[in-house]
């Protein structure tokens, strides 16, 4: 598929990893929705730097009514969604003697229904048009074990993979694939957000001890993945590790 002049919406767009990938799919000429929700300010800066072909939208993805009026104020601004990116998530690390179900329920409304309510808000035209992306942002700690405390996290991750699978399997009927993307530890906000230059080091001198590559993820390398996905014709229902080889 050409990526020239196909729209594309990335949610949680404005920043980290969902900011690389808008950038990647403008640089291929793509015609670029950015949703976001509280990150106003790096959604303004960002459709400023990237002019042209691109147009910033607030929704909380969790929230199936804002999500709806979005997709029709993208329909309306850039055209309708060819390629869906479902990157919005949230991170709460906590191990099943910590459970805060407050935080689950959130980490599920967002990384998981989140998922489900921005992929039936663009299933119409995909199914009409019998062609479509969906990129659903996983993680590699739904795939295996991690030093971390995220056990809940993980399960909202593992749930993604499941959908990714479950929805290719349903939607290839109608010529829309649907991959995932499981990232390792990428820098961004979710990682490294509010913590000092010390403990960056440190953080980054683990990891690179725990990948092949000894290299620490940027959201770049994510982002190439997700072009790859967008344009791999025969490729549906599969999680890609991007992780530089993580060795757990
Ligand atoms: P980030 O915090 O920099 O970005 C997350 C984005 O999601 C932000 O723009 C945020 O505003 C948005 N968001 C959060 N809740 C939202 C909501 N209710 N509605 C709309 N947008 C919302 O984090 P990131 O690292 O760029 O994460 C992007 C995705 O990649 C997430 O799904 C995350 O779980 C996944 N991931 C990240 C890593 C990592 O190491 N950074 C690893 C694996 C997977």
């Amino acid at each position: 598929m050409s990526l020239q002049g196909k729209v594309v919406l990335v949610t949680g767009g404005s920043k980290g990893i969902g900011r690389a990938i808008a950038e990647e799919f403008h640089r291929q000429g793509a015609k670029v929705a950015i949703n976001y929700n509280s990150s106003e300010e790096e959604a303004k800066k960002l459709k400023e730097k990237l002019g042209e072909g691109v147009d910033i939208f607030r929704a909380d993805v969790s929230d199936r009514s804002q999500v709806s009026l979005m997709v029709k104020e993208i329909e309306r601004n850039l055209g309708k969604v060819d390629i869906l990116v479902n990157n919005a998530g949230i991170w709460y690390l906590f191990g099943i003697e910590n459970y805060d179900e407050s935080k689950f329920d959130r980490m599920w409304e967002i990384n998981v229904k989140g998922v489900i309510n921005t992929t039936l808000e663009v299933l119409p035209h995909m199914k009409e048009k019998r062609e479509g992306v969906i990129i659903n942002m996983a993680s590699n700690a739904s795939l295996g074990t991690s030093a971390f405390g995220n056990t809940f996290y993980s399960l909202t991750k593992a749930s993604v993979v499941m959908l990714t699978r479950r929805m290719a399997f349903e939607f290839g009927k109608y010529k829309i694939r649907v991959n995932a993307i499981a990232p390792g530890w990428v820098e961004t906000d979710m990682t490294i957000g509010g913590k000092s230059e010390v403990e960056i080091k440190e953080l980054e001198k683990w990891f690179k001890e725990r990948t092949m590559l000894s290299m620490v993820g940027k959201p770049e390398y994510i982002a190439k993945v997700a072009i790859f996905l967008a344009e791999a014709e025969y490729m549906t229902g599969q999680t890609v590790v991007v992780d530089g080889g993580r060795i757990d």
